[in-house]
């Protein structure tokens, strides 16, 4: 999501005739987009930031602009100008668009500009976005978020659900397929709940409709909610061809009091039937999802059903993070609040444990040919790499440059959760 609007930041500022810098020092303007969803994220904006006072001395005339969800905090912006006062521009999550008009009242001003709006801004249509994932194109389809979950920043700084027409997005998915793009990833904080405030379409259907677009590419989605990853969605999945056979289905926690706690609307149970009833259409999914340790009150036993549920479901790939404190949601205020080293145990077990369901899912693949969607190059490993229709990455040897081509890969070799492959 942030990444997708970094590239609406670079789009706009394209149209105004800026081109990318090579680094910091030769740059006119360096704009930040920030992230608040745990403290780490929101450290290293600000150690980034400060860094950047030395280089604002000697070139006098560099703009420095900071957005995204981190400035949309309530009082944020004033906080962070009186720590940093040589920012020329903040701007937050519902006036991105409008960032030129931002920057041109910096220029003509010669005085720093603080606007961070209260209210979600209109869905605009015509911001201008400087790709920069190819083959796979980024494409929004549902801003903000309902669900409230008690840990999660979110829906304070981004607002309520707004769907994208229809129409716009099957306009778009169409314009990125004719230019060559070979991959359209849907976004939205639950892409499952599209269309709800709409009342016209639903995801499933959005889906089916981006699914006729004439040309081979693939589609992927995120992030899914289990409350609302439902029966028509997963027969969907499996009658499109174009999508793929990975879905991410956040889970969180394995225990049900603390999914009460944390507001998810579902229980392990749930979850576990909507595991199966996803895996009797679709057979060779692969699930991958988020889990949280360390959540407020979270005891050892709630700890043992977490892992629990992991070692049953067997995700082909986890993000595992340690419960991070954001004030303003109602778990702050939650007790008692889980030692530090507690959490960072929980958390190496939890990596442990599904360390060694991505190595038995790796092997399954030895010998195996895939094929993958050749999406650069690893100037380290000095291969190139991709994913194939489950989300698995591997890397390869070869002479010509395939970036954006479909590629067929002998795997000879697997680690962790990579694989190892000679195109054949
Ligand atoms: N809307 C998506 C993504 C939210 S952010 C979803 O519901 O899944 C991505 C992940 O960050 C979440 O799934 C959650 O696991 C994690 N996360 C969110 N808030 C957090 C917090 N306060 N501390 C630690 N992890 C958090
Ligand atoms: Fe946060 Fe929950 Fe919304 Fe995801 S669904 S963005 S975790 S509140």
């Amino acid at each position: 999501m942030n990444l997708h609007e970094s590239e609406k930041i670079a789009g706009m500022l394209e149209s105004e005739g800026y081109e990318k810098a090579e680094s910091q020092s030769e740059a006119d303007i360096i704009v930040f987009n920030t992230c608040c969803i745990r403290e780490n994220a929101e450290d290293r904006a600000e150690g980034n930031i400060g860094a950047l006072k030395k280089l604002k001395k000697t070139n006098k005339n560099l703009i420095i602009a900071v957005g995204g969800c981190m400035t949309q905090q309530n009082g944020y912006a004033e906080k962070l100008y009186k720590e940093f006062p040589f920012i020329d521009i903040i701007f937050g999550t519902h006036n991105l668009d409008g960032f030129r008009s931002l920057l041109s009242k910096r220029i003509d001003r010669n005085k720093s500009v603080i606007d961070v709006w209260d209210k979600e801004g209109d869905i605009r249509e015509d911001t201008p976005k400087c790709r920069s994932s190819y083959p796979n194109a980024w494409i929004n389809i549902v801003y903000g978020c309902n669900n409230f979950c008690t840990y999660c920043i979110v829906p304070y700084v981004r607002g309520r659900e707004r769907s994208r027409k229809t129409e716009d997005i099957v306009n778009e998915c169409k314009k990125v397929i004719s230019e060559g793009y070979k991959e359209i990833t849907l976004l939205g904080q639950n892409v499952n709940s599209y269309g709800h405030d709409l009342g016209t379409s639903d995801f499933s259907s959005l889906l089916k409709e981006i699914n006729k677009i004439e040309g081979k590419f693939r589609l992927r989605f995120m992030t899914n909610h289990p409350k609302d990853f439902n029966e028509e969605l997963i027969k969907t999945m499996s009658e499109c061809e174009k999508i793929c056979k990975s879905v991410h289905l956040p889970v969180q926690s394995g225990s049900n009091r603390i999914l009460k706690l944390m507001n998810r609307h579902y229980s392990r149970e749930d979850y576990f039937d909507k595991v199966s009833l996803l895996r009797k259409y679709i057979p060779d999914i692969a699930i991958t999802t988020d889990i949280m340790v360390g959540f407020p009150g979270e005891t050892e036993e709630d700890f043992l059903d977490t892992m629990d549920l992991v070692k049953r479901i067997k995700f082909a790939g986890a993000f595992t993070f340690i419960y991070s404190k954001r004030s303003g949601t109602p778990a702050a205020k939650m007790e008692p609040q889980v030692d530090p080293e507690i959490s960072k145990e929980r958390i190496m077990k939890l990596i442990s444990v599904q360390d060694s369901v991505n190595r038995s899912y790796s092997k399954s693949y030895n010998g195996k040919t895939i094929e993958i969607l050749c999406e650069g190059y690893d100037d380290k490993k000095n291969k190139y790499l991709g994913r194939d229709v489950f989300g698995r990455m591997a890397y390869f040897d070869c002479k010509e440059n395939l970036i954006g081509q479909f590629v067929n890969v002998r795997i000879s070799k697997t680690g962790g959760i990579s694989l190892l492959g000679e195109k054949e």
